[in-house]
């Protein structure tokens, strides 16, 4: 026991280190939620080869901060709820094959008959690929701001397309009577057991096919859907309704959220699933941000500026600004 508690000890001491500071959101969550995205980004700096390493290290903070960019900007960006999403089951599965929707956007676009019913299911593999060639054009530039601003969205879009419920049209089970399923899994679960986690993987391999590596997140993660509902249907046929579900004050409403005990008992359940595809997410990111750097020639990243400039530190200000400002409004995707 003694020895189960020291070694236990020490991997949340490590993870303490590793995560810093991750403060709980207040507000509605997408993909990760606020701390999974947080933790992600954080965790990829550590895949990084010594190269590169100094670098992301010294701006891990920025990165930390900047995770959950791409959700605030929903809010203002007509176009940005698309890009976290990808509704597979409504091609099948066999889309997502090689010989299934073309990687090339245009091509996509052209197969299903135009780009609004491209973006009405989702088009988060397109992103992820979209923007590792902008990384890797950044680092060829030696553009400090430009590689902070895209390894921080990069790092964000990974991350969504691991999370199995950002690849189905019952995204928060609202087709079958499982609704909140989606903050449970991706925010609520990690939140609660994250400190348990052993999340530290080691570095990043370089993808030799990045667009591949983006479609093959999305497969595991849609793999993954059917046991997030099963399982979840399973605990409640063992939990009654007045334990299932817990009650909270927020503002002057009262919020219906799945219990402590449920919570738990749901995540025991899914056999380290949440873990899994968080390891799986960080080391991911990484690998991406490893890679658009190999693929813009390795450069030296000791001699480009050290930290985001000014006028970028207040961009991102405004721009969080604005987002906190714009009124909340029903978005097309995943909007629940
Ligand atoms: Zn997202």
């Amino acid at each position: 026991m003694k020895e189960w508690l020291r070694a236990h000890a020490a991997r949340v001491g490590r993870l303490v280190l590793v995560l810093g500071w991750l403060a709980l959101p207040a507000g509605p969550a997408h993909a990760w939620g606020f701390f999974g995205h947080r933790l992600l980004n954080r965790l990829a700096v550590y895949t990084l080869p010594p190269e590169m390493l100094p670098f992301f290290k010294a701006n891990i903070e920025y990165l930390t901060n900047n995770a959950t960019r791409p959700d605030s900007r929903r809010t203002v960006v007509p176009t940005e709820a698309p890009r976290h999403f990808m509704d597979v089951d409504v091609y099948g599965d066999s889309a997502l094959t090689r010989h299934g929707l073309p990687r090339a956007y245009a091509d996509a676009v052209a197969l299903v008959g135009g780009e609004d019913s491209l973006l009405r299911h989702g088009i988060v593999p397109w992103q992820v690929a979209k923007m590792k060639g902008q990384l890797t054009a950044a680092f060829q530039a030696g553009d400090t701001d430009r590689i902070l601003y895209l390894a921080a969205d990069l790092g964000h879009y990974v991350a969504d397309a691991c999370v199995p419920l950002h690849t189905t049209r019952n995204y928060n089970g609202q087709l079958t009577g499982q609704r909140g399923i989606h903050a449970l899994w991706e925010s609520r679960l990690p939140e609660l057991q994250a400190a348990d986690y052993d999340l530290l993987t080691g570095q990043a391999p370089y993808l030799e096919q990045p667009t591949e590596a983006a479609w093959a997140a999305v497969a595991r993660a849609h793999a993954a859907v059917d046991s997030v509902f099963t399982m979840e249907k399973a605990v409640s046929g063992e939990l009654a309704e007045d334990r299932k579900f817990s009650y909270e004050q927020r503002g002057n409403q009262t919020i219906r959220t799945y219990s402590r005990e449920f919570s738990l008992a749901y995540h025991r359940r899914l056999g380290g699933q949440v873990e899994r595809q968080l390891r799986y997410a960080a080391r991911l990111i990484g690998a991406f941000w490893y890679t658009a750097w190999v693929d813009a020639g390795q450069p030296d990243l000791t001699g480009l500026d050290q930290q985001p400039s000014a006028a970028a530190q207040l961009a991102a200000a405004q721009e969080s600004k604005a987002a906190s400002a714009a009124p909340a409004r029903a978005l097309p995707g995943h909007d629940e």
